[in-house]
């Protein structure tokens, strides 16, 4: 565990596609982490990131959200850069690398085969995520990296998705006070096809921080 006892056991057995691929993946690659990937971060900060699913080489090869993908290259260092990081983002769990003031969990948590959790796998997880969001007291501001997240997020708040429409760098300030802010997810192919850049993806933290400020 990274920083505390919070979500699933490493042998939840809630999506029996998850757990057999798990295993799959356990068989192929017994070296990697192969389970649910726990939250990083203290429970303590004013800030929650939430992403979609821990990538196959990424989280689920390290252990630790966006932790040795390509997503991870993007959103760490933008993480030093807006100080909500310090440290090297060196790739792995152990690279000493701190998170200041957020926190990073995924809206599922274990690996989804081609990256794509299914609406049972995603309602099975949120249970999770309400814990997370209820057990962090400072929590202020939940940053959903893609449409998955926000809406995730909106049920575990028990809001309306109606009311809240995903847009990137949206800010939505919810029903009970927090402020749910969106960004494009920080993948792959969302900064090759451009539809996500370095600028756009810092504008959304220069936001979160003129907030939290
Ligand atoms: N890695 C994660 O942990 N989450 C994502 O959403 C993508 C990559």
């Amino acid at each position: 565990m990274l920083s505390d006892a919070m979500g699933p056991a490493n042998d939840c057995a809630l999506c029996p596609r998850l757990v057999e691929f798990r295993a799959t993946n356990a068989t192929t690659w017994p070296d990697w982490h192969n389970g649910p990937v726990p939250s990083f971060g203290e429970l303590d900060a004013e800030l929650l990131i939430v992403g979609l699913a821990p990538g196959l080489k990424g989280a689920n090869r390290t252990g630790r959200p966006f932790t040795g993908d390509y997503a991870g290259d993007l959103l760490y260092p933008t993480l030093i850069k807006h100080g909500y990081a310090k440290g090297h983002y060196g790739l792995s769990f152990n690279d000493g690398l701190k998170l200041l003031n957020s926190r990073i969990t995924n809206a599922v948590r274990c690996v989804p085969p081609q990256n794509k959790p299914t609406g049972p796998e995603t309602r099975s997880c949120l249970p999770f995520l309400v814990d997370e969001i209820a057990a962090m007291k400072n929590l202020k501001i939940v940053l959903a990296l893609g449409t998955l997240a926000h809406n995730a997020v909106l049920s575990a708040l028990q809001e309306k998705r109606s009311a809240y429409k995903f847009g990137h760098n949206a800010v939505h300030t919810l029903s009970g006070g927090l402020i749910l802010t969106d960004s494009y997810h920080c993948s792959r192919y969302n900064t090759n096809t451009g539809k996500l850049t370095e600028a756009m993806f810092s504008e959304v933290f220069e936001g979160i921080s003129a907030r939290l400020a």
